[in-house]
């Protein structure tokens, strides 16, 4: 299999907007879970940027668990996502629904994510498998690690090399968290796979007084980059997931206490 050890033994490092993954930084992707404004994704983006992230995240198409609920902004949103980028230099992430939304969102985006509702979705994979950019496969909630591997397989297979697989959080019995960050994934990748894996302890956890903890700890279990949901205003923020943001202060203090701990592993 190409996601193998067995196929290919080296790291596979992906160079983008002037960032590495998968080499000895620890790359930060940062940002709301939905665009909201210009003027929100810019300022969050300029916080984040100060502080040391290397992406701007934020949602333009959102995958919501009830048709009712906020679903973002599209196109409009990409725009905004474009201003923040042209503003800070930071390279874009953002999530891809559809196969027919790949070539749009492709117009915008350095890096497509795809979210864990969506790790099944065979089109859509094979869709960015041809796209010619990266792409950040997030882990379904209730994928075991073997299907998972199987899902950036079918991106593989198109051609596209570029797979940064994404552990956010897996369904367990346990409710007390939005999700159980399944950390044992970071070790398990590393032996199985060549390609890099970052964790995303805001979904994994869902309680902002948690994520702190837990990224430190994604970084001792040797991920290879983080993604963190940082909101200016999180109180007010169109998601739920205001609950799960950190304050632009609490994202500084953690970006400086995460250094002696990457450089330790
Ligand atoms: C997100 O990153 O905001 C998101 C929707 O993530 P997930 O697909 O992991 O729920
Ligand atoms: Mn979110």
């Amino acid at each position: 299999k190409l996601a193998s050890r067995e196929f290919r033994d080296e790291p596979t490092v992906i160079a983008v907007n002037g960032t590495k993954i998968g080499g000895k930084q620890l790359p930060v992707i940062a940002g709301p879970c939905a665009v909201e404004s210009t003027e929100q994704i810019v300022t969050i983006a300029r916080l984040v940027q100060k502080a040391g992230a290397s992406f701007i995240r934020g949602g333009a198409f959102k995958p919501r668990t009830g048709p009712y609920s906020f679903q973002g902004y599209g196109e409009e949103a990409l725009k905004m996502l474009k201003a923040a980028k042209d503003e800070t230099g930071l390279g874009i992430v953002t999530e891809v629904m559809t196969p027919h939304e790949v070539e749009l969102v492709g117009e915008y985006t350095d890096m497509f994510q795809l979210g864990t509702r969506n790790m099944t979705n065979f089109y859509l994979l094979r869709e960015v498998g041809r796209a010619g950019k990266p792409v950040i496969l997030k882990r379904g909630m209730s994928a075991t690690i073997e299907e998972w591997l199987l899902a950036a397989e079918y991106i593989l297979a198109e051609g596209n090399p570029d797979v940064i697989l994404c552990e956010r959080g897996i369904r367990t019995f346990e409710t007390h968290t939005r999700n159980t960050l399944d950390l044992n994934a970071v070790p398990v990748i590393h032996e199985l796979s060549h390609l890099p894996i970052v964790v995303d302890p805001s979904h994994g956890t869902g309680i902002r007084s948690l994520v702190c903890d837990m990224t430190k700890a994604s970084v001792a279990a040797g991920a290879d980059g983080l993604l963190l949901e940082v909101h200016h205003d999180p109180d007010h923020s169109m998601t739920g997931d205001g609950a799960q943001s950190l304050f632009p202060d609490q994202f500084e203090t953690l970006m400086r206490e995460l250094q002696p701990i990457a450089i330790a592993v």
